[in-house]
């Protein structure tokens, strides 16, 4: 207790914000409370375990590794997430916990610690042939500056949200809204963010987005010259042209080197567009939410009248979008014009295979995040070792149990996708940062040689022996299972 605190008050350390918190309340974060003078973490500690996700006959501890205790323990099943673990702050105290236990016949040590993290963000991708807006332009959640649009993909929009610009850089406001942001978008919640000249969204983590008040059913096939290459053959005999409406590359049958290949005769077909090779043109239309994510919504006005030279009466012409939500089907008049008529039954099943074709759209959440000081801090005396530890593949990197992708280059620069990681894995400081689970894996030998904190290790069982708010949860089976030894100069997971 503090000079001059109240006699039921005690001061939380796990963060920079240092509250005073009074018996029976929790902290700023809620992850905090007083219980009867003790301070204790709020959530459970979450166990991840193998051999309900396998199946497995849950074995007494006795037969597995030595004197039951009543508990069904099992070591080699079990892993011992970060997530409810709780943090150490200043940076030099070791990890909460630094726990040993033994995988084919080597001894490890996996340091298990929730991060704060004030460099961090999301990447968010958005499966859809939309226009969301200009790249670069602002995303904002309660009218506040979150993040911005960056490059388009192939049938997917990119977005950053958050980082430390937004959480820390302007206005209080604008930190709080960022920092709410990422932490539903990581937790799977679902956000709604507008962008700066576009379009308004609805996301959350593996559902289908909802762009402008409309859900996303399916991404699209490829770009429209794509889409030209993979049907060509399916269209030849059917019909005498097609054109593949795309924002990017729209494409033409009787141009496309596929419609050469296959002998489909000219068709004097003109494209109001900036031609790039033959049968593929750009910038057909202005980017929006209509026909292959542009603005249209009556694909002829992307034609200029055909070339006499070559078209004909009764020319059959298909247009259809890069998903094949959008379609119409004309045959010219005695002027060259084109005429709607139903579409053919010969032509339905082509149109379906594109939208069969389609993968279901989705958004896509990766946490990204630098582990610094006061992470390393707490797994070794000597922090660079551990960079040098994870560069060299020493050292496996989990989040919640999840594998993390690190990046090349200076520092532990880390993404995680947050579908992988258990339910609810974040909780967040009001400095304002997110907390994140982040454990590492390595070899004891390996930990004592980078200087870890070895007077601080104790055995799994000793630490799964104390039941008090742990919280047994099935192993995703889709995950590589995080507690075996790393093997050295293997992939950075
Ligand atoms: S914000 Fe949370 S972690 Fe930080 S001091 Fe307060 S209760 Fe503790």
């Amino acid at each position: 207790m503090s000079e001059g605190m109240p006699a039921d008050t005690i001061r939380c350390d796990a963060c920079p914000v240092l509250c005073y918190i009074k018996r029976g309340q929790t902290g700023a974060c809620d992850r905090y409370a007083n219980h009867d003078g003790q301070l204790i973490r709020v959530d459970p500690h979450v166990l991840l375990d193998r051999a309900k996700s396998q199946g497995t006959p849950l074995v007494p501890f006795l037969e597995r590794d030595g004197e039951w205790d009543g508990k069904l323990m099992k070591t080699k099943e079990t892993f011992l997430t970060a997530i409810g673990a709780g943090t150490t702050y200043p940076d030099y105290k070791p990890a909460p916990f630094i726990v040993s236990s033994e995988v084919e016949g080597v001894d490890l040590v996996t340091v298990v610690t929730e991060g704060i993290f004030s460099y961090c963000g999301v990447k968010l991708k958005i499966d859809t042939d939309r226009h969301l807006g200009p790249e670069r332009s602002f995303v904002r959640a309660q009218g506040e500056t979150v993040g911005h649009v960056t490059t388009a993909e192939y049938g997917s929009q990119m977005l950053s949200v958050g980082g430390v610009r937004h959480l820390t850089g302007g206005t209080k406001s604008e930190g709080r809204v960022t920092c709410e942001t990422l932490l539903d978008l990581c937790n799977g919640k679902e956000v709604e963010l507008f962008i700066d000249e576009g379009a308004s969204l609805r996301v959350a983590a593996g559902q289908p987005p909802i762009v402008n008040g409309q859900r996303e059913e399916r991404m699209r096939v490829g770009c429209g010259s794509a889409t030209i290459g993979m049907f060509a053959k399916q269209w030849y005999g059917k019909v005498d042209d097609v054109v593949v409406v795309d924002d990017h590359i729209t494409g033409v049958l009787s141009e496309h080197q596929a419609g050469k290949m296959l002998g489909v005769r000219e068709t004097g077909v003109f494209i109001k567009g900036r031609r790039s090779t033959p049968g593929r043109y750009f910038q057909v239309a202005n980017p929006g939410t209509g026909w292959g994510g542009t603005d249209i919504s009556d694909p002829l006005i992307i034609l200029g009248p055909f070339k006499p030279k070559f078209g004909w009466p009764g020319l059959r012409l298909l247009m259809v979008s890069t998903t094949g939500e959008q379609f119409a089907y004309y045959e010219l008049d005695e002027d060259l014009r084109p005429i709607e008529r139903d579409l053919p039954e010969e032509l339905k099943e082509s149109v379906a295979r594109i939208r069969e074709n389609c993968e279901p759209a989705l958004a896509t959440v990766l946490f990204m995040a630098g582990a610094g000081g006061s992470l390393r801090a707490g797994v070794t005396e000597n922090p660079v070792k551990l960079t040098d530890s994870v560069k060299r593949s020493l050292t496996r990197v989990t989040c919640g149990g999840a594998p993390a992708y690190i990046w090349p280059g200076g520092g532990i620069t880390f993404m995680v996708d947050v579908t992988s990681m258990p339910e609810n894995a974040f909780g967040y400081v009001p400095t304002p940062a997110l907390v994140a689970p982040i454990e590492f894996t390595l070899s004891k030998r390996d930990y004592a040689a980078l200087g870890g904190h070895m007077d601080y290790i104790r055995p799994l069982e000793e630490v799964l022996r104390e039941k008090e708010r742990q919280r047994e949860v099935s192993f995703p089976s889709e995950n590589p299972w995080p507690l075996r030894p790393p093997v050295p100069g293997g992939t950075r997971e």
